[in-house]
């Protein structure tokens, strides 16, 4: 049997009334920009964030800009943000012509290294911008603690951890701003582009809805210079059936990830990452010891503080070419991987204007030894078996 990376059909197929309903509730409705639609969803959202507002944009990416927008970020600004993350992150960043500055990561919660961050906090530093990757929190206590100390605005990337809990508090909930994204292959996947912006800050969620329509209020006499970042009524119709279902999911995934760690924590040469933070953004190697031998592989762990929503469920494969050897051989047996990500953004054609950042060790030797493997909640337990059996033999081969 095939182990796709992600099966959305599964998913969404199985909600197929409640989503024909959605349409046509849309349809009939006649609105087909922002309404009472756009308000259910981002109210829904923002609540999961544990905040007051929420802005409905056209893709997590355009929410990370208009949060920049909105703080008023621009040319001559620098803005702290991990080398090792999707690229919209940093693009924003530039795009509103300031300079992203690349800050190293965690070898083992592959969030962003808060010591790093201290270290390039300069005069014309404006924000920070943490990312929630795969479903883990960053450390956001220390995070929120470098920021105070400087007087900086945080910006949350929660495109992928929409639920993630960090010492109690979610993901959304610390910064100025928190970014969600409904890509389809985030956890609440939609059916097309979009995102949603939160905040607790009634000024910055006025400005921000300015923003993201041409910065008029009232409509044609324009405050600012925005654009169009709207959320489409029926995509956030079509999304908001799935939130009823959402907790679920993520039950799953995190049942699936436990499931691997006893599975694969038993193979030979694997070994977990440290479950406490003492540990974190350090740059040492640690970890459980593996079962025999040297380790090989490690395997993903959440913090004990963190509740991860396991958006993806990343190994760290070590050893020369050994990553991608792996990523041949589960090729090879029809089951979906993912290299999340293979360039880290110091290294990206794009931003070589902005000259040498380095050196982002932790950056770089993530990008070599990370694989996405299938972790999706509609994933058996034979899929997992499957997946299982192949990392096997290949730690035997
Ligand atoms: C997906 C993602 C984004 C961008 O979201 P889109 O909705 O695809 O624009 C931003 N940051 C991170 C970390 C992401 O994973």
């Amino acid at each position: 049997m095939a182990v796709p990376l992600l099966d959305l059909n599964i998913q969404n197929l199985a909600l197929e009334g409640d989503l024909k309903s959605a349409f046509e509730r849309v349809l009939r409705s006649g609105q087909f920009i922002l309404g009472p639609e756009v308000q259910e969803l981002e109210s829904r959202i923002a609540a999961m964030a544990d905040v007051r507002h929420g802005i409905g944009v056209s893709s997590g990416t355009d929410a990370i800009l208009l949060a920049l927008m909105a703080l008023e970020i621009g040319p001559g600004d620098e803005v702290l943000c991990p080398s090792f993350t999707f690229f919209a992150t940093a693009g924003c960043v530039a795009r509103v012509g300031a300079k992203p500055v690349f800050v190293d990561s965690c070898l083992y919660c592959f969030n962003l290294d808060v010591a790093d961050v201290e270290r390039k906090v300069t005069s014309r530093t404006k924000a920070i911008i943490p990312v929630h990757l795969f479903g883990q929190c960053a450390d956001m206590d220390r995070v929120m603690a470098v920021a105070d100390r400087h007087d900086l605005p945080v910006i949350e990337d929660a495109a992928q951890s929409l639920g993630s809990v960090y010492r109690g508090k979610k993901a959304g909930n610390f910064g100025a701003f928190g970014v969600f994204s409904l890509f389809p292959s985030k956890n609440l996947g939609g059916f097309g582009d979009g995102g949603v912006l939160v905040t607790d800050d009634d000024e910055l969620a006025d400005r921000a809805r300015m923003l993201r329509a041409h910065g008029a209020k009232p409509k044609y006499f324009h405050k600012y210079v925005g654009g169009n970042f709207r959320l489409d009524p029926l995509q956030a119709a079509l999304v908001a059936v799935k939130l009823p279902h959402y907790e679920n999911f993520t039950r799953n995934r995190v049942s699936n990830a436990e499931w691997y760690d006893r599975a694969l924590g038993a193979l030979e040469g694997v070994s977990r990452a440290p479950a406490t933070d003492s540990i974190c953004g350090t740059g040492a190697d640690a970890g459980s010891k593996p079962s025999k031998g040297a380790a090989r592989i490690i395997l993903p762990r959440p913090y004990s503080h963190n509740e991860h929503i396991w958006n993806q469920h990343t190994l760290r494969v070590l050893g020369d070419g050994r990553r991608d050897a792996l990523r041949r051989l589960l090729t090879e047996r029809k089951i979906g991987s993912e290299i999340y990500y293979p360039v880290p953004m110091h290294r990206q054609e794009c931003f070589a204007y902005l000259g040498e950042a380095g050196p982002l060790p932790v950056a770089d030797r993530l990008a070599s030894e990370c694989l996405s493997i299938p972790i999706y909640p509609e994933l058996t337990r034979t899929q997992q078996e499957e997946v299982v059996d192949a990392v096997k033999a290949f730690l035997e081969s």
